[in-house]
């Protein structure tokens, strides 16, 4: 196989990626946006030696879990991968991921993740699921400003107002922004000069209430003629807040570091379950409302809780977890490692009238740890108890130090909420080897069309 080379291939399989997988003659080609049962053609973009990269050329013969794809960009976008599957292949493959790495990663063998492993939970409607999108600004040949998504792998950007995956007043909101960039000659960033003024906008929809917040990020400390914006935003129903946060450092680190109220309030108010939740720019929120509901319910049933228990939620973000437990829990500790998060969970705790709820601020590799020392120092060598341990780290998983210490407080039970399950499994296999068992494994698809999977996990310690 040589580059450039136009070859037929059958879609066998389907990578970690997204990308269809065919085989010829034992030589594997790796071909994105094909789907498992087409057979394409494809030329071949990158040749190694027993596999290779080839780019979609024609789809000869379709499979039958091929679907059109919503989104005229989804090919070209770098943010949905798996739109052309139909939605139940989709469910299917990221269950099969989930598996694998547990199998592969985790060692667990295939008996045991047959009894525990329950359905996965997938949405009614797998579009328009997203309370929160950022928008990159650019300048199109014309030296006009566009905004919509990077493509794939790159930072060219598609104009598109209108992403499938988001809440349709996202359009609206940036029709107004780029008439008003052309009308008062305000620039758009550019990533390779430093120069321009706007870089991104953040687009927040609270589901359950309606509100909305719009935060400008921008290169430089005001807006000329700001109040003309606000004054056309405003006219949005549901309008709440308005902000901009400066960003002149030359990074792909969209938010600055702090943020400025333009108009209304600083942050908006959402509601999973009966909970609410103030939203600021800065602050981390689960993208998918009704997902995330279902997410914490299946995290809530696997902490059992009876209405006693000591609980610690590592990785707390706004104290979304926490707050859905604390009503079931005697007292809930959480951690996290943004402050303003931890003042927004404060707060959340304080509108629902929650006050068995306590927040750290910190690593939670070095809270946990520290907490634990210190309560055996101060209790002649007690150890700190805890009933149930939840943590739902990012991608990168937990630190062994944090895994250190939950298995040498020995909860009753662990909650593992993971939005990466190589690094879940293998700090499951870590636990596992520390005195506990894997009873329950859920996952939840909470990005639909990407290959992105959320998993729920329960694991009960050994009775020795
Ligand atoms: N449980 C929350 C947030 C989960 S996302 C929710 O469901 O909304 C992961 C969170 O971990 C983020 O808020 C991130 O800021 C935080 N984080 C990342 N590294 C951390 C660390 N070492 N210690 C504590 N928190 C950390």
């Amino acid at each position: 196989m040589q580059k450039n080379d136009i070859v037929t291939a059958e879609i066998e399989d389907i990578g970690v990626n997204g990308e269809g997988i065919g085989k010829i003659d034992g030589y594997t080609l790796f071909i994105k946006d094909a789907v498992i049962g087409d057979v394409v053609e494809a030329k071949i973009m990158k040749a190694k030696k027993s596999y290779g990269y080839a780019r979609l050329m024609k789809i000869l013969r379709p499979s039958p879990d091929r679907v059109s794809p919503k989104c005229p960009y989804a090919r070209k976008c770098g943010g949905c991968q798996i739109q052309e599957m139909e939605y139940g292949k989709q469910l299917e493959f990221k269950a099969g991921k989930v598996r694998g790495n547990l199998e592969r990663i985790g060692g667990f063998p295939g008996d045991l993740l047959d009894r525990v492993t329950e359905p996965v939970i997938g949405m009614e409607t797998p579009f328009g699921y997203r309370n929160k999108a950022q928008f990159p600004f650019g300048t199109d040949r014309d030296g006009e400003p566009v905004t919509g998504f990077y493509a794939g792998r790159t930072h060219d950007i598609i104009a598109n107002t209108d992403c499938a995956l988001g809440v349709p007043v996202n359009r609206e909101i940036l029709e107004i922004i780029l008439a008003f960039m052309k009308e008062y000659g305000i620039r758009s960033y550019d990533e390779k000069t430093g120069k321009g003024l706007l870089r991104h906008v953040l687009i927040r929809y609270g589901f359950a209430t309606k509100e909305i917040m719009v935060c400008l990020i921008v290169n430089g400390s005001r807006i000329p003629h700001a109040d003309e914006l606000i004054r056309r935003l405003r006219l949005i129903e549901g309008m709440t807040s308005i902000a901009m946060s400066p960003n002149t450092r030359q990074t792909n680190v969209i938010m600055g570091d702090s943020y400025q109220v333009l108009w209304g309030q600083g942050f908006i108010t959402d509601c999973i379950g009966d909970v609410r939740y103030q939203i600021s720019p800065l602050s981390f929120y689960q993208v998918n409302p009704v997902q995330t509901e279902r997410l914490y319910g299946t995290a809530l049933e696997y902490a059992d809780l009876k209405g006693g228990e000591t609980v610690w939620d590592l990785y707390c973000g706004i104290g979304t977890i926490s707050l859905f437990l604390a009503r079931k829990a005697g007292k809930v500790y959480g951690v996290e490692i943004i402050p303003q998060a931890i003042e927004d969970a404060k707060r959340n705790a304080e509108i629902n009238g929650i006050e068995n709820a306590e927040f750290f601020v910190g690593k939670a590799e070095q809270v946990l740890p520290e907490y634990y020392e210190a309560y055996a120092r101060e209790h002649g060598g007690e150890t700190a108890h805890a009933d149930v341990v939840v943590v739902d780290p990012p991608r990168k998983g937990c630190d062994e130090a944090l895994l250190r210490t939950i298995a040498d407080m020995g909860p009753d039970k662990v909650v593992y909420v993971s939005c990466d399950s190589a690094t879940l499994a293998r700090d499951l296999k870590y636990l596992c080897g520390e005195g506990y068992e894997l009873k329950k494994v859920r996952p939840v698809d909470m990005f639909p069309e990407t290959v992105h999977v959320e998993t729920v996990v329960r694991l009960q310690r050994k009775h020795t």
